[in-house]
């Protein structure tokens, strides 16, 4: 099974910027906050707020956070997954772009999309190092997909 590796890019200090550069470069105008998906999403999303000057909004896997605002559960190939949104931080009307390193069946980020449309804000995109582009994830999401790399 092929698994896509961003730590050699997250270890050059040169790479890891243009990464962070490139990923930026995307995100729609107007954007007001990155929701990232844990845990590499995390890395990513918090190298582009802190670029972009925009805030930055975790979601996480269960258990973890103080307060959940709300929780989705979701299908994997095997099983099933829950992600959680800490409570309060997303507001009805804002704007927000997804960060993940990447898009594979594309439920992970489907799931992050409920959770904020859930609390009233839009999605303005989708924002990912690698796109697994045979699952076709992109024609179900309903939103623009910016990928780095597909494959
Ligand atoms: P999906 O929900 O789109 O099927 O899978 C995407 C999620 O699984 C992402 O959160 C991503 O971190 C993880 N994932 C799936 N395939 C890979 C892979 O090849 N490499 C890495 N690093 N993560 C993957």
């Amino acid at each position: 099974m092929l698994f896509r590796d961003i730590n050699p890019v997250l270890a050059d200090p040169a790479a890891f910027r243009v990464l962070t550069d490139a990923l930026a470069s995307g995100v729609a105008p107007g954007t007001e906050v990155l929701v990232a998906v844990e845990a590499r999403g995390f890395l990513l999303g918090a190298a582009m707020a802190y670029a972009m000057g925009l805030g930055l909004v975790c979601v996480r896997k269960p258990g973890k956070l103080p307060a959940v605002e709300h929780r989705v559960d979701y299908a994997l190939e095997y099983g099933t997954a829950t992600l959680e949104l800490p409570a309060t931080v997303v507001r009805a009307g804002q704007r927000v772009a997804i960060v993940d390193d990447v898009l594979a069946t594309g439920g992970t980020v489907t799931a992050t999309k409920q959770l904020v449309e859930h609390c009233g804000a839009r999605v303005t995109g989708v924002h990912v190092v690698f796109e697994i582009a045979a699952l076709a994830a992109r024609d179900r999401l309903g939103v623009p997909v910016h990928a780095l790399l597909t494959d």
